[in-house]
């Protein structure tokens, strides 16, 4: 729908001058900001919400996945998601992938059989907020939060931004910086830049479904994975159908997902899917927000009756931020086609891997999976990211790590987790070394210096890091 356009001016303060101005402070620009003061330059993290670790902790999606290789034998992604991944397991805030043994049941994943979805890193998202304060105050990051993005403001030629305006309480202002990293996850500053963007499928621009996460504590484990292995299902389908049949089921998915998260007992459950949600319109976040509080609450009540090993069960917490799988998509010099991965197309760009395989449901039938359905199947166990990806057209000094990519909708399956979101922003950051220092184009950074930097860093780039002396443990099904 049209509206009618007003003109709306202002003069605002020019508060300081940045190297980098980071917009989001989640698993993409995270790294990005860290890497980037790491090497020296003065960086401000912009973070709309009050805590850092994007949608893991402020959407409740405490479950690090497409890190790992799919049989757990190493890292997809190493560098700093490693070293974060590895710190937190040791003060007791996440698991350890590598302690994890697969089993019939894991209750850390999807399938009962060993898949990419058992080996995620599960976290205490309270934890990882806290960590990752620490670690911007050690790597001297300058952090903004409650503070939105608002606008940019470009040079006279249109082809670098000069300032990025933000609003918080103290009012719109403005910094002065050399270059951004939009990690947004919604292409924010890219779309405002006027770089050219897409958002959703092709033929109607619908989205995958959002989900209202929530935890559960005091959950019986054991109860839940003995029915698990009465009934050889871990997605509860026949329930799901057998209370359908009793009108007491009146959601629009079919199945019921739950990952345990750092303690035994503690669950998260990812299974509320909120259709029609358009993640860069204000009403409709409001309008999903609503129905996924009220679908958490039926669910529960149906959890706590029906489902095993829920009875005596507590919401923990249900998440303070709607989880958006997916809305713009930067369209870049190169855009990373489903074609590609079939053909295990190799780049020499290559700044990454994901380990994750195709997921994103359909937007009107949530819990089916289109390529699944299709039995296409990715044909090795890591999926390249290309640099190219992450770059937008028509801006020199813009650069966009995270799920607002350069690729066909499908893409984002493998790409979209935070495991592969945190190899973009690491790779994001370093590249903002010479485009803020000399001035180049994010577009003309030399890649073979980037890659240099990223290995230095321990980062996974020319193949994924196989961890010694563990192979697969896990009996399949
Ligand atoms: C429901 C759901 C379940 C998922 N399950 C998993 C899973 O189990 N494991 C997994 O690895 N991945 C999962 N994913 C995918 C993954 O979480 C996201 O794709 C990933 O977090 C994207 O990272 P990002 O940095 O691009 O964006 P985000 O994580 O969205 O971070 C963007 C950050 O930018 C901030 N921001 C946005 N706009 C502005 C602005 N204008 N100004 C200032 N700040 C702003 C946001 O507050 C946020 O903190 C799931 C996603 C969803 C939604």
């Amino acid at each position: 729908m049209d509206h009618p356009s007003q003109p709306f001016a202002r003069t605002v303060p020019v508060l300081d001058r940045y190297d980098l101005v980071v917009c989001g402070g989640g698993p993409s620009g995270i790294p990005a900001a860290l890497a980037a003061a790491r090497a020296g330059l003065k960086v401000l993290l912009v973070e709309q919400t009050g805590q850092l670790g994007g949608v893991g902790t402020s959407a409740g999606v405490s479950h690090l996945l497409g890190g790992r290789l799919p049989d757990n034998s190493g890292w997809c992604v190493a560098g700093i998601f490693k070293e974060i991944v590895e710190g937190l397991a040791a003060r007791g805030g996440a698991i350890d992938p590598r302690t994890i043994r697969g089993e019939r049941f894991s209750p850390f994943g999807w399938t009962g059989k060993v898949s990419s979805i058992t080996y995620g890193v599960p976290f205490d998202p309270i934890a990882m907020a806290a960590y990752l304060d620490e670690w911007m105050l050690e790597a001297g990051v300058d952090v903004l939060y409650f503070t939105a993005f608002v606008d940019v403001e470009r040079d006279a030629a249109g082809r670098r931004v000069e300032r990025v305006v933000l609003f918080n309480k103290s009012g719109l202002h403005a910094y002065a910086c050399a270059a951004v990293v939009d990690a947004t996850g919604d292409a924010d500053v890219a779309a405002r830049a006027g770089c050219p963007v897409v958002k959703g499928r092709p033929e109607d621009g619908l989205m995958t479904p959002a989900t209202l996460m929530f935890h559960v504590d005091r959950v019986d484990q054991d109860a839940l994975a003995g029915e698990i292995y009465r009934t050889g299902s871990n997605r509860f389908r026949e329930l799901i159908a057998h209370l359908r049949s009793l009108g007491e089921w009146e959601f629009s998915y079919e199945i019921f997902i739950t990952v345990q998260l750092h303690e035994k007992g503690t669950l998260m459950v990812n299974t509320t899917r909120i259709c029609d949600v358009d993640g860069t319109d204000g009403r409709s976040l409001s309008r999903g927000m609503m129905q996924g509080r009220r679908e958490v609450q039926r669910l529960f009540g149906l959890m706590r009756k029906h489902f095993p090993g829920f009875a005596d069960a507590r919401i923990k917490l249900v998440a303070p931020v709607l989880g958006v799988r997916e809305t713009r998509r930067i369209v870049g010099t190169y855009v990373y086609s489903v074609a590609d991965v079939l053909a295990a197309r190799d780049f020499e760009d290559t700044i990454g891997f994901s380990g994750y395989p195709w997921d994103l449901p359909d937007p009107k039938r949530p819990s089916h999976q289109p390529l699944h359905e299709r039995k296409v199947g990715l044909p090795r166990p890591a999926t390249p990211i290309p640099y190219r990806v992450l770059v937008p057209r028509g801006i020199e000094n813009v650069i966009c790590p995270g799920r607002a990519i350069s690729v066909e909708r499908d893409v984002l399956g493998p790409l979209r987790e935070m495991g592969p979101c945190y190899a973009m922003g690491h790779a994001a950051g370093l590249a903002s070394v010479p485009v803020a220092r000399e001035g180049v184009a994010y577009a003309k950074v030399n890649v073979e210096d980037l890659k240099a930097r990223l290995r230095a860093d321990g980062a996974a780039v020319d193949a994924p890091i196989h961890d010694p002396g563990i192979g697969l443990v896990a009996t399949a099904v």
